[in-house]
């Protein structure tokens, strides 16, 4: 982990209530937005060439990973009124959702940041409505302490209030996926190993158009380019993660040449948990020894003891093919299976729910890790009885 400074910062002095400038009028209809995170996270200010400049990132920057067991003070600017204020609720309501999985809490009530959310445009920033990001993971509290921007924008449109399924969902989607940010998690279809290639033009096209307008470079920056920063902890490419843009069909191909689509996502997807569990484990808990599977044994009795525990097993399979590993039990579950004991490396695979049967095409006659963890891994326990056995 790079040197950080884990002492909060105060912000009470920063753009103080009512000095954001004109408010962009209210002409725009509720409309979905996409976040226009790039390089570092912070919204593309068009006058200021270091904003695009960069090259764009994508899953989980290790390098950006705050310390486990963190309790990150998160400072509103502004937002005072009803609209800010009902704004503020939801984040208060919908971030610590990823403190059910990751090791980290939010207190929203401190005078001093690791995180400023800006609710309202700043014009003098180039922040309008509909502007979503964040910096990335701990970058977050050296933006604060370097001042003069807020390290996540949540600038939602007032009109979104006339749907409120619609705003529901938008406050979802957008509050999780811009606090995934904050924890350090990069854009899922902008990950090095993605397994598409993109038609550009089409992007293009669809992002050169209203509601977006983005820019040739824009575009390039936020869709078409991979990250190229630091470390990266993923699990398989996960179309269903809260960190995917939704993508319509005509943008992108698989490398068989079928579609790639991706779902309006707005809900953590259970890799998005197993990652957010792996990047910040419980602090201070004693782990169970791992043990071996073996295919066609009778299921073996297994339990999480303890809040945060992960039960670990490793499996090797006679010759590749498809196994089905099942987890029994009225116990929430999120079990997972990757290829390396100790990272993703693009290769974990996760699902969850009780009664788990989960089939997996194992290509090599090595051993593979399979983790059960409680569904919501920081403070659930329970018993399961796990097995293998093949499936073709
Ligand atoms: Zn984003």
């Amino acid at each position: 982990m790079a040197a950080m400074d884990p002492l909060p910062v105060d912000v009470s002095p920063f753009i103080p209530e009512g000095e954001g400038g004109p408010a962009t009028p209210l002409d725009l209809p509720p409309a979905m937005g996409y976040c226009a995170n790039q390089a570092a996270g912070g919204p593309i200010d068009p006058r200021r060439p270091e904003t695009e400049a960069r090259p764009s990132r994508a899953a989980l920057d290790l390098s950006k990973r705050w310390p486990t067991g963190s309790k990150l003070h998160v400072g509103f600017l502004n937002g005072a009124d009803a609209w800010g204020s009902r704004i503020r609720q939801a984040v208060r309501d919908i971030a610590p959702t990823w403190s059910d999985y990751a090791d980290v809490a939010f207190d929203f009530d401190q005078p001093t940041a690791h995180i400023t959310v800006n609710v309202l445009p700043l014009p003098q920033l180039g922040i309008g409505y509909g502007t979503y990001c964040s910096y990335l993971g701990s970058d977050c509290l050296g933006v604060v302490r370097q001042g003069g921007q807020p390290a996540m924008n949540l600038v939602f449109h007032p009109s979104l209030a006339s749907d409120p399924a619609f705003l529901r969902a938008e406050f979802s989607r957008v509050i999780l996926h811009e606090f995934g940010h904050a924890l350090g998690f990069i854009h899922e279809h902008m990950r090095p190993d993605r397994p598409i290639v993109w038609d550009e033009a089409a992007a293009n096209r669809v992002f050169g158009a209203p509601p977006n307008n983005w820019s040739p470079r824009t575009i390039r920056e936020q869709i078409i380019d991979v990250y190229r920063g630091g470390p990266i902890e993923a699990g398989m490419f996960d179309p269903s993660s809260i960190m995917m843009y939704q993508f319509p069909a005509g943008l992108a191909r698989y490398a068989d040449g079928s579609p790639f689509v991706s779902p309006n996502n707005a809900a953590l997807s259970p890799m998005d948990k197993v990652m957010a569990n792996l990047a910040y484990p419980k602090a201070g808990v004693e782990q169970p020894a791992e043990s071996a599977l073996v295919a066609g044994d009778p299921p073996k009795a297994g339990a999480i003891a303890a809040a945060g525990q992960v039960a670990r097993y490793r499996f090797r399979p006679a010759r590749p093919g498809l196994f089905a590993i099942r987890a029994e039990g009225v116990t929430p579950l999120l079990l997972s299976v990757q290829r390396d004991r100790d990272s993703a490396a693009g290769r974990l695979y996760a699902a969850e729910g009780s009664n788990l049967s989960m089939t997996v095409r194992l290509t090599e006659s090595r051993d593979y890790f399979v983790a059960v963890r409680h569904a919501k891994p920081l403070s659930g326990t329970g018993e399961f009885r796990i097995s293998v056995r093949p499936a073709s």
